[in-house]
């Protein structure tokens, strides 16, 4: 696996992939990579000729309040968890070359898409979200992308980000990786406590609950989320910040359920923000 540190060598670097018109698949992360991430990469290498996969922990998503400074960062077994899936390219930026002094550009979504669920607990995340993957586009020059559905709202907001800025860019989103018990494999599941990693699973368990009675005919909204918060709500320290059935595409919410869903939760488990969704076809 090549180590790249330089935004100028992973361009050189892509731009002679490009010239010996091999397909570049990208995984763009933030490291303390686990099966979740390497499910992604698994798949870039079925689909594509040379797989890159970013480490940066993106400054710009994080509100003043979150966890940049504490987010994990392991690089030493990120590099060796990548070698055990063969990805080609580690590209690890510097945040500084990222986001020199002097930098003033962002790529951001008008409208409503990025102020809803996540969007409204975390005003600038989107922002943030789109401005590095846009410029990692820029950089790495993928003709594939791979998202995971863990994060529908990012996978939803960056294909529209790759659709109004033409993009050259497939934005693929892949199943969420779960653990045994169901809860998704998370970065933050390492902040939880014993007694909290015990209760997370909860948030799947609300989610399937709202999935069954869907599956069993309910199509009012608000009878389906009251499930999910009253699920919820046996928990301690919990604190939900939104329990809905949204519209899988626009993520509007509505009163009937119908179309493609999208059953999405997040909530604060002690200090731990954790999400979490499913999605859903419902015939007409
Ligand atoms: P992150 O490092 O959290 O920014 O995530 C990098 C990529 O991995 C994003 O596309 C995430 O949606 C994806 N991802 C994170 N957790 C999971 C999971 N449990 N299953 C599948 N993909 C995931």
């Amino acid at each position: 696996m090549e180590l790249i540190r330089s935004i100028e060598k992973m361009a050189a670097r892509s731009r002679k992939a490009l010239e010996q018109k091999k397909i570049i698949g990208f995984v763009p992360t933030m490291g303390s990579l686990h099966e979740g991430h390497l499910s992604l990469v698994r798949r870039a290498k079925k689909e594509c000729d040379l797989v890159v996969v970013s480490v940066f922990v993106n400054p710009s998503q994080f509100g003043p309040q979150e966890d940049f400074a504490a987010y994990p960062r392991n690089l030493k077994q990120d590099r060796r968890l990548l070698q055990t899936v063969k990805a080609d390219i580690l590209f690890y930026p510097e945040a500084a070359a990222v986001y020199p002094k002097n930098y003033r550009t962002c790529v951001q979504i008008e409208g409503l898409l990025t102020k809803k669920l996540c969007g409204f607990f975390r005003p600038e995340h989107f922002k943030g979200v789109t401005t590095i993957v846009a410029k990692l586009f820029n950089i790495v020059l993928p003709q594939r992308a791979y998202f995971g559905q863990k994060d529908a709202q990012q996978c939803v907001v960056l294909k529209k980000m790759a659709a109004d800025l033409n993009f050259p860019v497939e934005v693929i989103t892949l199943p969420t990786v779960r653990e045994k018990d169901g809860l998704a494999l998370s970065s933050r599941n390492k902040y939880l406590s014993l007694e909290e990693r015990r209760q997370a699973p909860e948030l799947y368990q609300a989610l399937l609950v709202a999935r069954k009675m869907i599956e069993r005919g309910e199509r009012n909204i608000s009878k389906v989320e009251k499930a999910m918060k009253t699920r919820l709500s046996t928990i301690k320290n919990l604190k939900i910040q939104y329990a809905s059935v949204v519209d899988g595409e626009t993520l509007d919410s509505g009163k009937i359920i119908s179309g493609n869903i999208l059953i999405a939760i997040a909530v604060i488990l002690g200090k731990t923000r954790l999400i979490d969704n499913l999605i859903l076809k419902v015939k007409k």
